[in-house]
């Protein structure tokens, strides 16, 4: 009889876990709180590292040819310098990176693991594991699986009733993000920026079919708070340089996203028995290294790999932990560091910085990619 696994919460984390675990042989069964599968607004960039989970879960040719492939980017200041200009083809590196508008990304992942797999408006309320794994819904509603794969993000319910450790800890920043459709000068197809300022940057990237994705994001220690409106991102962003004013002033009022952001300390305890974490609920990082959702991707591989041969279900789920624990740790702390030097609001300390990116050939920059890339994952095969 195969295998049942359940499967909490059905955003990139989910939705790939799901894949990976139906294709080691597993039942699977999505349970997602919200009543539609809507993933509203924003982009997201997929380094080499997710572009190699993309391939080895079969989405890679739905995803690349919805997304954009970055090729091309710039640093600049606000007032329009560029720091540096950065070609991954010089360093050796081509269809490195694909930005994609969210929606797109999820609709392929739905795809390929039949929609009928997910169930929406249940939202987890609590679980039990007595051999069998039990996840409770409202109603009395309940689902039964050999494991339960807590994917259910930064608040997760999982996590909450396994670990009981408090809420995620603000990073005193919060992002506006927005997506707009058009020609912008300045951003050529391939191409994105990334513009800082003191306590403040602005990124903005093509995602495909002819959209543009844009963030800013703030330092500050109270958050966005009522701070919801495109006359709240132009007070700060409108008299950057082209094409800054044009994205915001051409995104819908109802399209601008407006959230702070959040992490956690590393945890190396992440489950037990029949019960683990993956994505934001294992490892919430704030996204200065844009790898929170990369990161959820590799868990789901490791995850379908860890169980595929593994004796009892137990032991493949501390396997799979074992794998992710130092690598997301070192992400989640590694994120911090760059939010803190990215972000700096203390101008002096901001134009060491501009001075440093100024004077960094692009190849070290790119550093980054090569070790992205080079990333070792297991098969699913
Ligand atoms: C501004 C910003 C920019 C970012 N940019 C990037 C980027 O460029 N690249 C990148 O890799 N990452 C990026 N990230 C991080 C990325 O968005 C997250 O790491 C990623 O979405 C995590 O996926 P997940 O599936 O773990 O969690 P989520 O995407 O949060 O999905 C969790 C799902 O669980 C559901 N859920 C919640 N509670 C329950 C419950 N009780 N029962 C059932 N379902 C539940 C939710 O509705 C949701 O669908 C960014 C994040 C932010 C905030």
């Amino acid at each position: 009889m195969a295998r049942t696994a359940i499967v909490i919460g059905a955003g990139l984390g989910g939705l790939s876990a799901a894949l990976a675990l139906q294709r080691v042989g597993f039942e699977v069964e999505v349970y997602e709180k919200s009543q539609e599968l809507k993933e509203v607004g924003a982009g997201i960039v997929l380094y080499p590292n997710a572009i190699n989970v993309l391939r080895k879960l079969d989405v890679y040719d739905a995803v690349a040819s919805a997304g954009s492939f970055g090729r091309h980017g710039k640093y600049m200041t606000p007032n329009g310098k560029v720091l540096v200009e950065m070609d991954l083809k010089d360093v050796g590196l081509e269809k490195e990176a694909i930005a994609i508008h969210r929606a797109d990304l999820q609709h392929a992942l739905v795809n390929k693991l039949g929609a009928d797999k997910i169930h929406l408006g249940m939202p987890l309320t609590s679980f039990d594991d007595n051999g069998k794994v039990t996840a409770r819904f409202p109603g009395g509603s309940f689902a039964s699986g050999d494991l339960l794969v807590g994917a259910d993000g930064l608040h997760s319910a999982v996590r909450k009733q396994y670990l009981k450790d408090g809420d995620p800890q603000f990073a005193n920043c919060f992002a506006w993000r927005g997506v707009v459709t058009g020609e912008f000068e300045g951003l050529p197809s391939d191409s994105g920026l990334l513009i800082l300022g003191s306590g403040l940057q602005f990124g903005a990237m093509r995602i495909g079919q002819g959209r543009v994705y844009w963030f800013g994001a703030v330092a500050d220690k109270k958050g966005a708070g009522a701070r919801t409106s495109k006359k709240d991102v132009l007070e700060l962003f409108g008299n950057w340089t082209d094409p800054i004013p044009q994205l915001i002033n051409a995104t819908a009022q109802e399209a601008l996203l407006t959230h702070d952001l959040y992490d956690r300390k590393p945890t190396f305890n992440w489950g037990k028995d029949g019960i683990t974490l993956l994505g934001d609920a294992a490892h919430p990082m704030v996204p200065f290294m844009g790898q929170g959702g990369c990161q959820a991707l590799e868990d789901s591989i490791a995850l379908g790999a860890s169980l595929k041969e593994a004796s009892s279900i137990p032991i493949g789920l501390r396997k799979y932990e074992n794998l992710r624990k130092a690598r997301t740790a070192n992400f989640v702390t590694q994120s911090r560091k760059a939010m803190k030097a990215s972000m700096t609001s203390n101008p002096l300390i901001a134009a060491a910085r501009d001075l440093v990116f100024s004077k960094m050939p692009p190849q070290v920059l790119m550093k980054n990619f090569h070790t992205l890339n080079s990333y070792d994952m297991p098969d699913l095969d």
